[in-house]
């Protein structure tokens, strides 16, 4: 990611000496999944490893693969690449009729033509500019003679402006049809299992890969040189041999454009905070944190927040906003934190719904609702017979 030299030396002011993580098409979809949270914004512009402070503070996520699934997709992935890609292009061609013929194969990554190129951001410089070259150049090939054979490309390198943040992003693979059309290959480990794979894996890798075909439709400039429906290759059944299906992304394009529109500049979010906000997570010469777990709490708590149950799944310090949430309705879901514009805490909202509690001007319509909700459903429980009724859950082992 690259900022102004003003922004980029504040970013590293707050995440210290150590090397900062990187966006990635996972962290732009977790990203526009909560788009109003200040506080992931800030840490994943200033690289802080979300992960590693959620440990430090007390609350470790467990986010991320066994080192077993990891092992085991990575051989699959290299499987499905060996021989120039020969093994997807029968799948394209044979699975989903998308035949590239004669196809050309380029590796633009680390393993590739660049390994031995300049290290660090100038080898990304590098191998970006290298991506945008061979990706315009074989589009507009093999859209000006549709006759001639595709080409693949592994591990491109795209990049897309997130709210004023140039990210880098790295596809597993680009094909190019004869024609002109680029599909965004993904081979992911997760199983499909009798034609059917995991619903949330299937959603997170649409999303992902949704990231990547916006950055190849800006970097080619036109909409229609990348296909919405992406390709992804995954195990079939219990066995290492690949299966490939075409997922629609058009909701998915719709969604992430939406919601990076809305994003805050990172630059406004900075100039709201301490100047001497610091999350830095290194450690000294003899090993000891350079900032305790109290003062790296104290940090976290100047970056706003805005909790949601969603984020359980989606963000390494979810379990440490979730406890700092605590008795506030947002906690409660979306769903609920709308309904109840205005009305902060669970205790307010009780309050407002038995008459204990007066209603600001801008919690009145709120506050209605609450005591027609609390009239009814007292209303229902008077209703029902006894036995029904809601009431203490028996002691286990109890008579
Ligand atoms: S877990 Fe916390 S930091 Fe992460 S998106 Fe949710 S509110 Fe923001």
């Amino acid at each position: 990611m690259r900022h102004e030299g003003k922004t980029e030396a504040r970013l590293e002011r707050i995440r210290g000496a150590v090397i900062p993580r990187r966006h990635n098409a996972r962290t732009i979809a977790a990203l526009t999944s909560n788009p109003g949270c200040g506080r992931r914004a800030v840490l994943d512009a200033a690289g802080v490893d979300k992960d590693g402070l959620a440990g430090r503070v007390g609350y470790p996520a467990g986010f991320g693969q066994s080192p077993f699934a990891i092992v085991r997709g990575n051989v699959f992935e290299k499987q499905v690449k060996a021989d120039g890609c020969t093994e997807l292009l029968r799948l394209l061609r044979d699975q989903l009729g998308l035949d590239l013929g004669p196809a050309s194969y380029r590796d633009l990554g680390a393993s590739g033509e660049l390994a031995a190129g300049a290290p660090g951001e100038a080898g990304l410089d590098a191998r970006h500019a290298a991506s945008v070259e061979a990706l315009t150049e074989a589009a507009r090939d093999a859209a000006a003679d549709p006759s001639a054979g595709g080409a693949v490309f592994d591990h491109p390198l795209l990049r897309l402006d997130v709210a004023g943040q140039e990210v880098s992003l790295e596809p597993d693979l680009v094909a190019v049809q004869p024609g002109g059309v680029c599909h965004i290959v993904e081979i992911k480990s997760f199983p499909v299992i009798d034609g059917q794979a995991d619903g949330e894996k299937v959603a997170a890798a649409a999303i992902q890969a949704a990231v990547y075909v916006l950055a190849l439709r800006r970097l080619l400039g036109r909409a229609e040189a990348v296909a919405h429906e992406v390709v992804l290759v995954c195990p079939k059944d219990f066995s290492n041999t690949p299966v490939a299906t075409k997922v629609d992304v058009r909701r998915q394009l719709l969604i992430l454009e939406h919601q990076l529109a809305r994003l805050t500049r990172i630059d406004s979010l900075l100039d709201a905070l301490p100047d001497d906000l610091r999350l830095d997570l290194a450690v000294d010469g003899a090993g000891a944190p350079v900032l305790d777990a109290a003062a790296l709490t104290t940090a976290l708590g100047q970056l706003a927040a805005r909790y949601a149950p969603g984020c359980l799944s989606t963000c390494e310090l979810a379990f440490f906003c979730r406890h700092e949430a605590t008795g506030r309705t947002a906690t409660l879901g979306i769903g609920v934190r709308e309904e109840l514009g205005g009305v902060e805490t669970v205790a307010d909202a009780l309050g407002l719904a038995h008459g204990t509690r007066a209603p600001d001007d801008d919690q009145a319509e709120a506050a209605a609702m609450l005591r027609t909700t609390a009239r009814v459903y007292a209303e229902v429980l008077a209703s029902l017979p006894a036995p029904s009724r809601p009431g203490p859950a028996p002691l286990e082992g109890g008579p």
